[in-house]
């Protein structure tokens, strides 16, 4: 069962490293193309915005009221939010949990604030701070799409961690997108996933699949022995002991509640379709 749950843990983690270093190649490729300087061979070059599929979100306004993309958006941002979307109707946010470097980057940046601050790591804040701060990152998302439909232009890039991650060396990142990286960064030594749990505008918008999608995490309750080591494993501090089907707006997808990796009764938290609701 050991050897399992370890496997279960590297495929996901191979899959994150894998996406962190395709982006990462794919920016860096598209920043030495621009200053006219050798790039990556075999590799494609395209800007971080090409490669994202909120670039296709953001755009969409634009797009439907004059038939145009907002500047450094392509039609790969439209087919990559498509992709996205389906992938999320299915199995949620699996992009979150799977696919997303600054989630990632987050994820392992967490793993030495656990190292230093043990148990109390990522349950610093009371439920009653944490809970509503859950909900700004639907306004940030509102903001987002609404500065970027009047004025144009992609707004949000000069706030943006995962841009400036990726291109803090360019010279082309504002300074308020280092900062907040920065911050980011630092919080995520204290809690898992900051920017995901409470700003991130395309997180929200993912999250909301959560309330429709078809594959999710199920807990049997006739074999659950209430011992809470779901409600551990959650990033995202979802109490999955509670729930028979977690719909919960910040479930990730990361599979790490399962019996496959935390619960220790097996087949009794599972990634399945169907379902009673909690
Ligand atoms: S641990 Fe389970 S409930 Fe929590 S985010 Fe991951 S899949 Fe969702
Ligand atoms: S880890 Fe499994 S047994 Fe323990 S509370 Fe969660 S569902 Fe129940």
């Amino acid at each position: 069962m050991k050897q399992v749950k370890r496997r279960k843990k590297t495929l996901r983690t191979f899959v994150q490293i894998f996406f962190f270093i395709v982006i990462a190649l794919i920016t860096v490729n598209h920043a030495l193309e621009e200053k006219g300087m050798a790039t990556i061979p075999l590799f494609a070059s395209a800007s971080t915005h090409a490669v994202c599929p909120f670039g296709g979100v953001v755009t969409l306004g634009q797009l439907f009221t004059s038939g145009t993309f907002i500047s450094k958006i392509h039609e790969s941002s439209i087919v990559l939010m498509i992709a996205a979307f389906l992938i999320a109707i299915l199995f949620g946010p699996a992009f979150c949990g799977w696919v997303c470097p600054f989630g990632t980057v987050q994820e392992f940046v967490g793993k030495i604030g656990k190292k230093i601050f043990g148990n109390r790591y990522n349950r610093i804040l009371s439920p009653k701070i944490d809970r509503p701060l859950r909900f700004l990152r639907y306004v940030v998302l509102l903001w987002v799409l609404y500065s970027t439909t009047v004025t144009g232009k992609l707004i949000f890039a000069d706030y943006d961690p995962y841009y400036a991650l990726f291109n803090f060396w360019s010279g082309e990142v504002a300074i308020s997108g280092i900062v907040i990286l920065f911050i980011i960064l630092l919080l995520s030594l204290l809690v898992e996933r900051p920017f995901c749990k409470y700003a991130c505008p395309y997180g929200a918008l993912l999250g909301l699949f959560n309330l429709v999608r078809i594959f999710g995490i199920r807990r049997r309750d006739s074999s659950c022995i209430n011992c809470k080591a779901c409600d551990k494993a959650c990033p995202m501090n979802i109490t999955v002991s509670t729930a028979e089907k977690v719909r919960n707006h910040q479930c990730i997808s990361c599979l790490k509640c399962t019996s496959e990796a935390a619960c220790p009764v097996p087949r009794t938290v599972e990634f399945a379709g169907g379902g009673k609701e909690a």
